[in-house]
């Protein structure tokens, strides 16, 4: 029986769906090591409330796009250092636009932190994971990933790509015990959502049978519970939360 901290990992921790993930795997009894890129401030924030509320917590600045970072925080700091209990590839950004008019770094960016950045990470904790014979890896993908988007080539692209890095992680680490699965959020409440336009906020609402953007902390909740003894069972699914939009 390992003696090592029960820890999950949570990607892009600092703000929206990922603090809500943070600071609900805190109250459910993992040590939490929390991953921000720009905002530290806010990713200390996150942290101290963990602790706050009786838990442990740890902000660290990590890059997921940069494949050498992102092995070198596994080995430094999780690797023989904690039991890596969860890991949630939640860290992502947006780059909208028509696809006809969609720069090439603007697609490359979108792709290398949503798609790249999961597999980076995804890799360093199999190879832990797998020794371990125990762990649980939650990616979050999206409504769009399933449905497309228009305007949004890259970002579905990526989080599509995300559904397919689940199922096949899912096969190759179910003989160790892993399991692997995907969130799909449809419409939250977070800085990504208030960004849009009042208007194309109204045409996603009309889409929504239950007529509300979703909060963080249902998609918290269905991390929390994949991440829990009681999804032990459940490997290479992609569960959606999405007020009833089709997908
Ligand atoms: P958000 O509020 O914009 O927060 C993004 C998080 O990712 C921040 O913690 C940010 O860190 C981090 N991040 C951004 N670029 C990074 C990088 N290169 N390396 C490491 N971390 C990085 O986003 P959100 O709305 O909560 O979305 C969280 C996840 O849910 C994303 O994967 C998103 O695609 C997905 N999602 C969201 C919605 C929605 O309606 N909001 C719907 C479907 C799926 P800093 O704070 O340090 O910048």
């Amino acid at each position: 029986m390992s003696t090592l901290v029960p820890t999950a990992v949570v990607t892009g921790g600092s703000r929206g769906i990922g603090r809500s993930i943070a600071e609900t795997l805190g109250k459910a009894g993992f040590q939490v090591f929390l991953t921000y890129v720009s905002k530290p401030q806010e990713a200390e924030a996150v942290a101290a409330s963990i602790v706050a509320a009786g838990g442990k917590a740890k902000a660290f600045a990590l890059q997921v796009g940069d494949s050498a970072a992102v092995s070198a925080f596994f080995q430094d700091h999780i690797k023989d250092q904690v039991q890596l209990s969860v890991l949630v590839n939640n860290a992502g950004i947006t780059k909208d636009g028509f696809l006809i008019r969609m720069k090439d770094e603007d697609y490359a960016a979108v792709i290398d932190i949503n798609l790249k950045g999961a597999f980076y990470c995804l890799r360093e904790a199999a190879k832990i994971m797998s020794k371990q014979r125990t762990g649980s890896i939650v990616n979050i993908t999206s409504v769009v990933g399933q449905m497309g988007n228009a305007g949004q080539a890259n970002y579905c692209s990526a989080k599509a790509g995300l559904i397919g890095l689940t199922k096949s992680a899912a096969k190759e680490l179910a003989s160790r015990n892993v399991t692997v699965n995907a969130v799909a959020p449809g419409f939250i409440e977070t800085d990504m959502t208030t960004a849009l336009p009042e208007a194309v906020r109204e045409e996603y609402l009309s889409h929504i049978p239950l007529k509300r953007f979703g909060a963080c902390k249902d998609i918290a909740n269905a991390v929390a519970f994949l991440a829990s003894e009681n999804a032990t069972y459940i490997t290479g699914q992609v569960l959606a939360v999405n007020g009833g939009m089709y997908c």
